[in-house]
Formats: structure tokens, sequence, C-alpha cells
């Protein structure tokens, strides 16, 4: 595996493989890997002849209040992991190769982009889109892969793609979870055991509105409420939001079809989670 901290030899990298008629998949990560990032490796791999692993903890999209400083950081054990899971270049840049000063050009996500996340966390996305389209320029994949977990980014991203005529495929690998069911996050790391059990709050939730969906319930407002009841019985759970929307512009609907999303933000303690579910989809 090669490992590049800085952009002029992933250019180089990247034009070899181009002489080569290889296609490139690209997986954007901030790093702290897990199963999950892991897994969109794998898919990488189906796709592409080429995989390139982004690990870089980006300021732009970390709020004033967040956790930009305490955020999990092990390159070493990254690369260790990259390498033995069939990444053929690692992409680590400094903050100053991704940002030098006097950089001030920004992506501005729209509508869909101020909703959910984007409220909660205000200039979130515009900083998630503007390394993303940096990204997409520096490595120039035919296809890039993120995860199902965080579903508005990756709604988002094919959007940007979209909006800007960017010629790469835009692929979302499903969520990966433990044994019973809390999605991988780099962030888990922050939680004390209580934490983690209460954690649990968004499956749960999360399970007990598709049960009810499958069971005939259509109407939103009615699967929020076994939303918000589930989450009730976690007390040391504070939701951010509930959201029963549509997959395009996550707009809330009233009938809860297949394909409508479910998403879930909650806080234990200091410690930001998220969760989702698609309806129609398989839920462990
Ligand atoms: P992050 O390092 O948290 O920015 O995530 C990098 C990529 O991994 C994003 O596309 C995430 O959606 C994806 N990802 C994070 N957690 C999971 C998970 N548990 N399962 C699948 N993909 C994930």
């Amino acid at each position: 595996m090669l490992f590049c901290s800085d952009i002029p030899p992933l250019r180089a990298w990247r034009a070899q493989v181009r002489r080569a008629s290889q296609r490139v998949a690209l997986v954007p990560t901030m790093g702290a890997l897990h199963q999950g990032h892991l897994a969109l490796v794998g898919l990488a791999r189906q796709l592409a002849d080429r995989v390139v692993l982004s690990v870089f903890v980006n300021p732009l999209q970390f709020g004033p209040a967040e956790d930009l400083a305490r955020y999990p950081r092990d390159l070493d054990r990254d690369r260790r992991l990259a390498d033995e899971s069939g990444v053929d270049l690692l992409f680590a840049p400094a903050e100053e190769a991704m940002y030098p000063p006097g950089s001030e050009i920004r992506v501005h996500g729209g509508a869909t982009a101020a909703r959910w996340e984007g409220a909660v966390r205000p200039g979130h996305f515009d900083g998630v889109l503007t390394v993303v389209t940096k990204l997409f320029h520096l490595v120039e994949p035919e296809v890039a892969v993120f995860g199902q977990k965080d579903i508005q980014q990756a709604t988002l991203i094919r959007r940007l793609a979209r909006d800007f005529d960017l010629p790469v495929a835009i692929a979302v690998g499903p969520t990966v979870r433990e044994a019973d069911g809390l999605a991988l996050s780099s962030r888990n790391a922050y939680l004390s055991p209580a934490g983690r059990r209460e954690g649990l709050g968004l499956i749960q939730a999360l399970r007990a509105a598709a049960r009810r969906w499958s069971e005939g319930e259509h109407r939103a407002d009615r699967l929020a409420a076994v939303l918000q009841e589930t989450l009730a019985g976690f007390p040391g759970l504070t939701p951010d939001y509930i959201a029963i929307v549509d997959p395009e512009r996550f707009e809330p609907v009233t009938e809860a079809r297949v394909g409508t999303i479910v998403a879930l933000a909650a806080r234990v303690g200091s410690t930001r989670l998220i969760d989702n579910h698609i309806l129609g989809t398989e839920l462990p």
C-alpha cells in the first residue's frame, strides 16, 4: 500500500493508474477506522481496480463547540488496517495541504443541507461538501463509496455530483452494526458502558417503528410517536430530532412508504449518535 500525506505523489499515482486504464474507487473517512469503514473498502474493491482510502479529520465540518480537538486519531492503526483490507493508496493529508493559507472558497449546500443534521450542526454539510469536492478533484475516482449510516450526507453528495456534473458514481454501503444493533461509529469510543446501553435506544426505536410500519401503520405522526415512546425508555438519551422524510429532499412526509427514511439523532451526555432506517429494507 502506498501512503501519501501530500498531493503531488497522489497525483503522480493517479496519472499512472489512468495510463493503465484502471478504475479507481475512493472511500473518504475521518480515520479511527472500524468495520463499517472496512466494509466500504470491501465494496470499493468490488467496484473498481484500485482503492484509495482518505483519512482526514476535516476541521471545516466541525462547529466551534464540537469535538474536533478530541476526535479519535490513530494513523498508525488506520494505516495497518487499510493495508490489511486491500487499500492501494492511503491519502492522509495534513491540514495545510488541504487548506493552505488563503484558501477561502466553500461549497454551500441548499435546503436539503439545512435540515436535520444541518439544522443541529450549522455549516457541517458545507464543510463536508467542500472537502469531498476537493477529494474528488484530487483523486478523480470513477466511483466514491459512502455509508448509509450518514444517509443525509450520502444523499447530499449524490446531489453534489449531479449539480456540479462531477464524473463520479456514488455508491452507498449498508450500516455495519455491533451484534446488539448499535451502529459502529468512531464516536462510540466516547461512550461509557452505561452510555453505550443508552445508545441502544436508537436501534430499538428504529426496530419498533419498522415493526409497526410492517404491521400496516403508515401514518408518519403515529410512527414518530412510536419512536418517541421507545426513546423515552432510555432516560440517558436526549433526542435531537426524529425525522420521517422522503429520500430525495429530506422533507417530512405524512404517509410513510417503501423508501421513506426514518432518521434519528440523540445525545448521550456530550456524545452525538445518529442512525436511520429505509422503510422496506432489512433491519437487523
Ligand atoms: P467518518 O469517518 O465517520 O466520516 O465516516 C466515513 C464513511 O464511513 C462515511 O461514508 C460514513 O457514512 C461511513 N460509515 C461510518 N460508520 C459506518 C457504519 N457503521 N457502517 C457503514 N458505513 C459507515
